[in-house]
């Protein structure tokens, strides 16, 4: 028995798609899968616009410079993500600013706001953080776990401070939040992920999306290398090479047709697990906010160790002895050596998840049985 943390399922026309890009020779960049890929992604998530990027955390590094995020600049982070969302604030020479999360170990809204009234203030139209006398450009909220952040009171505020906000819907491809509006479209810029460890996978990639037909025109020049004349080469601005490429386009097409079914699966799974759980003393399965439409992309384990009786590490080991991977959620990055000495305002929550918290086997391919095999592995011992 061998039961991964998520692994991707590749079960539609991924192969046919490849196998058209290496018939016809377009592997590289330039290919009808990467602007099919686009405008589908697009169509599926109700954005304007759509550009293909090599991973989420390029996604990420280009939107924030195109959101203005300048050397010097401060940007509001959540302290409980991946780092990749923290060090594309750091490859841009920013400084990020730590939030604490929610009980979805989301970007704890109501203390941004507080974060933003009481810390910030408006100069010559720039919000200011009064502590360090640095501008804040921009927020950062990441849906972690494919669960929506609550973001409309906050967007609001960020409007009044001039700031930017930047959605990290790199996990949430599917959930959709109020009024069935996606995440990745609710902020100026949303990135998605396409690593093999998300709901679809093109192998490696990633995806801008945004109402702004100007972000889009710059997010397009600035990830093909900043071209002004293809024939000279001219360039007026410094660029990157963070297209994706045809073939992983290609296996991007094929599996944003799954995409439904997975999100079937994914539910189906979450109320399995549910079930499984209801009895055992302990342990519960992290709630998802009813405010939105869950992917439901990585379940979450809670585990009250004093009346559980096995603590987060202790079932960590025997679940992966019994060839069931889990994981805790990520160190926070606020304690992490290349972000010790940032600011961090009133971080309570994230660590008492963290130290609570086991993510479970997530897969869209796990069988009931697989399932029930980690219920049962949960309940005795
Ligand atoms: C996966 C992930 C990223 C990075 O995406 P890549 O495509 O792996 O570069 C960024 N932020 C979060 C929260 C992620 O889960």
């Amino acid at each position: 028995m061998n039961i991964p943390l998520s692994v991707p399922e590749l079960r539609g026309n991924e192969w046919k798609y490849v196998q058209e890009c290496l018939d016809t020779g377009w592997v590289s960049s330039a290919g009808t899968f990467v602007t099919r890929f686009e405008t589908e992604l697009a169509t599926y998530t109700g954005a304007r616009h759509a550009v293909a990027c090599t991973s989420g955390t390029a996604a990420l590094h280009v939107a924030l410079q195109i959101l203005g995020v300048e050397p010097g600049d401060e940007v509001i982070v959540p302290t409980l993500t991946f780092i990749a969302t923290v060090n594309a604030v750091r490859y841009l020479g920013a400084v990020p600013v730590f939030m604490d999360c929610d009980e979805f170990y989301n970007l704890d809204p109501d203390k941004a706001a507080a974060f933003l009234r009481e810390e910030t203030e408006l100069r010559n139209g720039a919000c200011v953080n009064r502590a360090t006398g640095r501008r804040v450009a921009a927020v950062v909220a990441v849906h972690v776990f494919g669960n929506a952040a609550d973001l409309d009171a906050l967007i609001g505020l960020c409007r009044e401070r001039k700031l930017a906000v930047l959605e990290d819907a790199t996990e949430s491809l599917g959930t959709r939040y109020r009024d069935g509006r996606h995440t990745g479209t609710l902020g100026d810029i949303g990135c998605f992920s396409f690593n093999g460890n998300k709901i679809i996978t093109t192998g490696g990639g990633g995806m801008i999306v945004t109402a702004s037909a100007e972000h889009a025109a710059r997010a397009r020049y600035l990830t093909t290398q900043a071209k002004d004349d293809e024939v000279r080469y001219l360039h007026h601005e410094v660029g990157y090479n963070y297209r994706l490429t045809n073939v992983q386009a290609a296996i991007g097409v094929a599996q944003l047709e799954l995409l439904p079914e997975f999100l079937d699966a994914k539910r189906r799974h979450r109320a399995r697990y549910a079930a499984g759980l209801a009895g055992i003393t302990g342990l519960s399965l992290a709630a998802v906010p009813s405010y939105a439409d869950n992917n439901h992309w990585l379940h979450a384990l809670q585990i009250d160790a004093g009346r559980y009786g096995r603590d987060r590490d202790t079932l960590l080991a025997q679940l992966q002895a019994h060839g069931i991977q889990t994981r805790p959620v990520w160190h926070l990055n606020h304690l992490q050596k290349p972000y010790q000495r940032c600011q961090a305002y009133r971080i309570e929550t994230a660590p008492r998840l963290l130290d609570t918290t086991l993510t479970i086997p997530s897969s869209v391919g796990l069988r009931d049985q697989d399932i029930d095999f980690v219920v049962s592995r949960l309940r005795h011992e």
